[in-house]
């Protein structure tokens, strides 16, 4: 059983979680060993080498677990938390702990194990949205969990050990500390101005333009004005939306629309990044109307590496301005 431990100090949450690693002695997990199509569980027709599926898209009628599908959910094979037990949440001297208890899954977006989410037709990535929206509006049925991550990670170099083009979601029972710091300061924001911060970023953004990346009917991409890494991009709805998965369809529509074209201006401006793609959305405890979240995607091509003087300080060096990498992207047309 993965075990939730918080840092005493800090309250900062770890998952400890030896089940991932294969050998007791094999500790060095990271090894950038990635499957390939020859052996890869994603692939039509190894249904069987996944877990047995929690969501399938089918238009040809065939049968749950077996080829034919267009996209697919199942449980990871390797789950950093696991989805029986309760959480027993536990003192240990001063420290906290609970059991690792969550929901991992991995979203296939594609039987096709060679295609890229920006190589796929808007319909296609619009699946994928749709995809995170039924099992986030399922998981959130679950009173142990609290909030809802779903991210991606495209190429070793952003953690992807499976080429075939998928992404995850993790139902946690604590919420992240990066989500608690954004709805802390989007609340401040509030309580001093009745007005949503992403909102009037996105406000002033537009009316100033020299960050923003593209436009369309209901996302706007931009740099925002204190990226932590080259190239971040942030892709937000241009209404008010709380939560993702409350948002129109036409948002779902924009957005397929919105990410093929920033992921081809990215392959197209910086050669093809590996990047991570991570959905930023309301934790669930924000269940009525929420005026001062406002979620959004934020994307993140892989360009340079987290090192000392990062993980000493807590914050950045970025060596491209916002700028910069917005007038690159406007200019990067495929
Ligand atoms: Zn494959
Ligand atoms: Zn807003
Ligand atoms: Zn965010």
């Amino acid at each position: 059983m993965p075990e939730l431990r918080k840092d005493a100090v800090t309250g900062r949450w770890v998952i400890i979680s030896t089940e991932r690693r294969k050998r007791p002695s094999d500790f060095r997990l990271e090894r950038p060993t990635v499957i390939g199509e020859q052996f890869c569980p994603f692939c039509t027709g190894r249904e069987q080498m996944t877990p047995p599926e929690v969501l399938a898209f089918r238009n040809n009628g065939s049968g749950p677990n077996s080829a034919g599908w267009d996209l697919r959910v199942v449980p990871n094979k390797f789950p950093a938390l696991q989805v029986e037990g309760s959480l027993d949440r536990q003192g240990d001297g001063l420290f906290d702990r609970m059991n690792g208890i969550g929901a991992h899954e991995v979203i296939i977006e594609t039987p096709d194990h060679g295609k890229s989410l920006a190589a796929m037709s808007e319909a296609e990535i619009e699946r994928v949205l749709w995809a995170f929206r039924e099992r986030i509006v399922d998981l959130k049925r679950d009173i142990r969990f609290r909030y809802i991550l779903v991210f991606k990670n495209h190429g070793a170099a952003a953690g992807a050990t499976l080429e075939h083009s998928h992404s995850q979601l993790i139902a946690l029972p604590i919420i992240p500390d990066f989500v608690r710091e954004e709805i802390e300061g989007a609340k401040l924001h509030f309580s001093a101005k009745e007005r949503c911060v992403f909102c009037d970023i996105i406000h002033q953004e537009i009316t100033a333009g020299k960050r923003v990346i593209h436009e369309n009917a209901d996302v706007v991409a931009l740099a925002p004005y204190a990226p932590r890494f080259p190239f971040e991009t942030w892709l937000l709805p241009r209404n008010h939306y709380a939560r993702f998965e409350d948002s129109p369809r036409q948002v779902y529509e924009s957005l397929a629309r919105m990410l093929k074209t920033v992921l081809m201006r990215m392959n197209k401006a910086l050669e093809s990044p590996d990047y991570n793609l991570i959905i930023h959305n309301s934790p669930f405890s924000d269940q009525q109307a929420n005026d001062y979240y406002h979620w959004h995607v934020e994307l993140m091509p892989k360009l340079t590496r987290t090192a000392g003087f990062e993980w000493g300080t807590g914050f950045y060096i970025n060596p491209t301005s916002p700028e910069e990498a917005a007038h690159v992207l406007r200019n990067a047309k495929a």
